[in-house]
């Protein structure tokens, strides 16, 4: 498990390579103390998976851990529904399909492979809409597939004082670490 990745470091990294720095560096603070009110709702309302009360059913696995050897990565996922083949990953709000969502879910997508099980569906769940939205498995998605490679390749080869870095105000604008972060432009 040495140099396995964490698959929430997919989305941290393309959202900004420092968060995964910072996400490391606050990991143990408390969650109030950098995280807005949308997002502590997000955790709330994740909590019934996290404690695994989604679902009585043994066919359905909740915040299961997966590993893929082949792309050197481990996390868990939120849901898979081992008889209709179909892996879900709930947000609490979803504004937009970021390209973040399709990496998470491809790393548990491959993990679950790897052990054995079936995937056919792989879909992103907003629960304040009780909507769903569909996303294509790689094989059907070879644009995202070869990000999901690339994204991988470049968090092992991301050096933290060595690569060139240029913070995005944008992006600062919506990041919980901003008040935290020494290179925010906020
Ligand atoms: S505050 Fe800006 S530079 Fe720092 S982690 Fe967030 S997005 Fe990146």
């Amino acid at each position: 498990m040495e140099n396995y990745i964490p698959i929430s470091f997919l989305n941290d990294f393309i959202f900004c390579p420092r968060s995964i720095y910072n996400h490391q560096l606050y990991a143990n603070f408390d969650k109030m103390m950098y995280q807005d009110k949308v997002q502590l709702e997000g955790l709330s309302a994740h909590e019934a998976i996290d404690k695994k009360r989604y679902s009585d059913k043994t066919t359905i696995l909740q915040n299961f851990e997966v590993y893929s050897d082949e792309f050197g990565l481990f996390g868990k996922l939120d849901v898979f529904d081992v008889e209709k083949k179909t892996l879900t990953e709930r947000k609490n709000r979803v504004k937009t399909i970021y390209d973040g969502y399709y990496l998470q879910l491809y790393a548990q997508y491959f993990g679950l492979r790897e052990m054995g099980f079936q995937v056919e569906h792989l879909i992103i769940y907003e629960f304040t809409k009780n909507k769903s939205y569909p996303i294509e498995l790689p094989e059907n998605n070879l644009r995202m597939f070869e990000k999901f490679k690339q994204t991988i390749l470049e968090i092992r080869n991301y050096s933290l004082l060595g690569s060139s870095f240029l913070p995005n105000k944008a992006k600062c604008d919506k990041c919980i670490y901003n008040l935290l972060c020494d290179l925010s432009l906020c």
